[in-house]
């Protein structure tokens, strides 16, 4: 069966084999990061984190890298930046090959999908390249 990244109901056990043969489905689906991640992901610097709770230097980095097109929102509740995509629909950071461009440097949220992250744990919207 085709699994489709808005129905959980259809996503399949993930086995990280699978990636291999992947779209990369789930760099696909919006990417929430916090303050941690945009630092080690190079786009925020470690003083920056260190003043995490003074809210006027969060709203200058927010303004920032909505300028550098890098962040579209910022959720002060939550403490969640949403990221751009692609007008395709992609993570800004997956290139023609449907490779992440800072693996290395990804963020949590991507480390942990789908074990202890996502909709439906344990499972992901595999599809074919
Ligand atoms: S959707 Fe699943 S199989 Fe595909 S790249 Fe992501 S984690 Fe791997
Ligand atoms: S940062 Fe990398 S792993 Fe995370 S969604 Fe973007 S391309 Fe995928």
């Amino acid at each position: 069966m085709q699994t489709d990244k808005n129905k959980p109901q259809t996503w399949r056990p993930f086995k990280p084999s699978l990636c291999r043969s992947c779209y990369a489905t789930c760099c696909t689906m919006p990417l929430e990061v916090r303050l941690e991640d945009l630092v080690t992901m190079g786009l925020v610097s470690k003083e920056d984190l260190a003043e995490e709770t003074n809210k006027k230097k969060i709203h200058r980095i927010v303004k920032h890298l909505q300028k550098e097109g890098i962040v579209k929102t910022y959720r002060s509740s939550t403490g969640l930046f949403l990221m751009n995509s692609q007008p395709n629909g992609d993570c800004q950071f997956l290139d023609g090959q449907r490779h992440c461009l800072i693996y290395s440097k990804r963020p949590q949220v991507c480390r942990q999908f789908p074990e202890s992250m996502g909709l439906k744990l344990g499972h992901c919207p595999y599809q074919r390249k």
